[in-house]
């Protein structure tokens, strides 16, 4: 399988506008880890996780959100539930100590699914700067 930088990088239009794998992990056609879900956002575990606590928050609706480049005005009570989410994912998964949220944007940013999703890193010291 590609590493993550060729996938970011093979991303076509369409798979920037089309639907992507986390419509088949909302609709749990792809059975997600779940660790938070609301009628709004879903929380799940990465598939190949960076840290030993590695959870994805996205919206259950993409609305044209393919990545924070593409917000606008009317998704701010969306980024805004994305980020509190992560919050509250990481009081539940007790990262006390210390947590990292990215977002990954656009080829340069490594970003590989065109549905925004907030990164949630916790359970082991970060880094700076990151690769
Ligand atoms: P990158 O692939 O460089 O991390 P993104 O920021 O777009 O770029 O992250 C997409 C994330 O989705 C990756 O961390 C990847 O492991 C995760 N992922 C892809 N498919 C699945 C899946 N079926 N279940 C859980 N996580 C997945």
């Amino acid at each position: 399988m590609a590493s993550e930088k060729q996938a970011a990088l093979a991303a076509t239009p369409s798979d920037v506008d089309g639907p992507t794998i986390f419509d088949k992990i909302i609709n749990k056609e792809i059975p997600p880890t779940v660790v938070y879900e609301d009628d709004k956002v879903l929380a799940f575990r990465d598939i190949t996780p960076q840290a030993p606590t590695h959870i994805l928050i996205i919206p259950k609706v993409k609305d044209g959100l393919s990545g924070l480049s593409k917000s606008e005005e009317r998704h701010f009570e969306i980024l805004g539930r994305l980020l509190y989410t992560a919050k509250l994912v990481a009081k539940q998964e007790g990262l006390d100590d210390g947590f990292r949220v990215v977002i990954n944007d656009g080829p340069k940013g490594c970003q590989s699914v065109y549905h925004i999703h907030v990164h949630l890193l916790g359970g082991r010291q970060m880094n700076w700067p990151p690769g």
